[in-house]
């Protein structure tokens, strides 16, 4: 077969008329400098704040910087194959992550891959990480418990659903423990749960997934890790990722726990990915947004109105202080921009009071209506009580002749510290969080030893729920104390009380 050449060029310049393309100039980049995660592009014209770039090998990035002659972004992966002068294609999303019920029980990275070795995740709808929160119009106030099932915070500083309260405190002292308590306290209370670990060590991780399985709580519960060891971006991006997550669920009607371990180390992330990218150094070195990047990821915690569904995120942020300096930088912008703070502190700790939470400082600026009365009832002036016995504690050190009203508050301070100490993983069922401050408010255990009391409080507890199970059960069910069972509780617990010798080497 001869092919005529006036035919070949009539073909061509018919191919060339028709050629389309959808690449445009301005959607191919080319790096400048690549190193340490960072990618200076140019030639993206049009890439949009966030966007998701794709470089040589499959490797995703985010826009960070839009400069008038070039583009800050920041890789999502490792960047030994990218060299300088490789091209880079826009992709016109932001960056995203699975969302929905098939992230219950898993663990995942910051956008949202699994790495629990469980198999793909199954979704089919994503979510952009950065999202405007819901306006005040969308919501409604915070007025339901979230329950911790510890004695102290359900008491004195209650939580509720859909406000924001901090955990601070200094290294070891327990932050972690009152988070994974609060989840695993959410069982069979119908709370979806979300613990985002930050900058902490692998093994630490796993031992919270372990931990969370071993107490049935990954039933309900989505870790989003982004580790010590894993890239600044990825660390930045992660609290985000699990909000979104959060926001599906709240969206559907659900109530959301989300737990952000912890903050310290996420500012540090954001602080390494700003001086990489050549932002200007603020206090501390912080870029001047860091506020911002806190506040807009804690504001997406909230109640929405029952018109929108009902649904909330309470949010747990938790913050590393240094030798107790609640006065730095970022401790003090997480606390402006929280809703109260549960403040640990390392002597408390130290001494043997775990949980440490230190009721002085604490507060909850909402959580007060989101108590049921039963409780305010018998924890009312727990906090003022412990205020007289701390100013007293440190009179009585220096000498032993003190008067009896003095003792009888020091003794009742003991008592009451004594009540509210807790081991790990065992939280409370709200009954009998009041039962117990009921019987301390009472002055019942004054005359009994402190190493009695809890073996005390357990057996008495566990004599009235089954002698008379409707006392406690009347109480939940109005949310407060009716026809003197208060009365008919505490007369109860004195009778047990006379039938038992204790070896009293201790009362006073
Ligand atoms: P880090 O600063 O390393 O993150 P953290 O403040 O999160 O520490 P945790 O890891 O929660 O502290 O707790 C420190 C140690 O104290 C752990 O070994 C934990 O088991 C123990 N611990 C925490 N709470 C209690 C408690 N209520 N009773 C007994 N031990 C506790
Ligand atoms: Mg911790």
């Amino acid at each position: 077969m001869t092919i005529n050449t006036n035919e070949i060029s009539a073909l061509i310049k018919a191919e060339i008329k028709n050629y389309k393309t959808q690449i445009v100039a301005s959607d191919v980049g080319t790096i400048v400098s690549i190193g340490d995660g960072i990618a200076i592009i140019y030639g993206l014209d049009s890439a949009m704040l966030g966007e998701l770039l794709l470089f040589p090998g499959d490797v995703y990035g985010m826009v960070q910087n839009l400069e008038p002659d070039n583009v800050g972004a920041v890789l999502l992966g490792d960047d030994y194959e990218i060299k300088e002068g490789d091209t880079v294609k826009r992709t016109g999303k932001v960056v995203e992550v699975p969302v929905g019920d098939g992230l219950i029980g898993r663990v995942v990275n910051a956008i949202g891959q699994p790495i629990d070795g469980l198999g793909p995740i199954k979704y089919s709808k994503t979510r952009p990480i950065e999202r405007i929160a819901p306006g005040v119009m969308l919501r409604q106030p915070v007025n339901e418990p979230l329950l911790t099932g510890i004695k102290a915070i359900d008491s004195m500083i209650p939580i509720g659903k859909g406000q924001r309260e901090l955990i601070i405190g200094d290294r070891q002292t327990g932050k972690t423990a009152i988070a994974i308590d609060a989840i695993i306290n959410q069982k069979d209370k119908n709370v979806l749960c979300v613990y985002v670990a930050i900058g902490q060590k692998q093994s630490s991780v796993a031992n919270i997934a372990d931990r969370l399985r071993h107490e049935g709580a990954m039933e309900y519960t989505t870790i989003v890790s982004a580790t010590a060891s894993e890239l600044a971006p990825l660390q930045m991006i992660a609290p985000f990722a699990g909000v979104s997550i959060a926001e599906e669920w709240m969206e559907k009607g659900k109530n959301v726990l989300i737990v952000y371990d912890d903050l310290s180390k996420h500012a540090v992330a954001y602080r390494t990915l700003s001086l990489l990218l050549k932002r200007a150094p603020g206090r501390e070195a912080y870029p001047g947004d860091i506020f911002y990047l806190h506040s807009r990821l804690l504001e997406r915690a909230c109640r929405l109105s029952d018109e929108n569904g009902g649904g909330s995120i309470t949010a747990l942020p938790i913050i590393e202080t240094q030798a107790g300096d609640r006065s730095a930088y970022i401790p003090t912008n997480v606390i402006s921009i929280t809703d109260g703070q549960i403040f640990l502190m390392s002597s408390l700790f130290a001494s043997g009071q775990r949980p440490a939470i230190d009721s002085g400082q604490s507060v909850s600026r909402v959580g007060g209506s989101a108590q049921i009365k039963a409780m305010r009832q018998v924890a009312g002036s727990l906090k003022i009580e412990l205020a007289n016995y701390r100013e007293l504690q440190s009179f009585s050190q220096f000498g032993s002749d003190l008067d009896a009203s003095t003792k009888r508050v020091l003794r009742h301070g003991e008592v009451l510290m004594e009540v509210l100490r807790q081991p790990q993983y065992t939280p409370f069922k709200l009954e009998q969080e009041i039962f117990e401050l009921l019987i301390a408010k009472s002055r019942l255990l004054e005359d009994i030893p402190l190493t009695s009391i809890h073996t005390f409080l357990e057996e008495a507890y566990g004599t009235l729920t089954i002698q008379h199970p409707e006392y406690l059960a009347s109480v939940m069910q109005n949310k407060k104390f009716v026809d003197d069972l208060e009365e008919k509780i505490v007369t109860f617990v004195k009778d047990l009380l006379a039938t038992k010798t204790f070896t009293n080497d201790e009362a006073v």
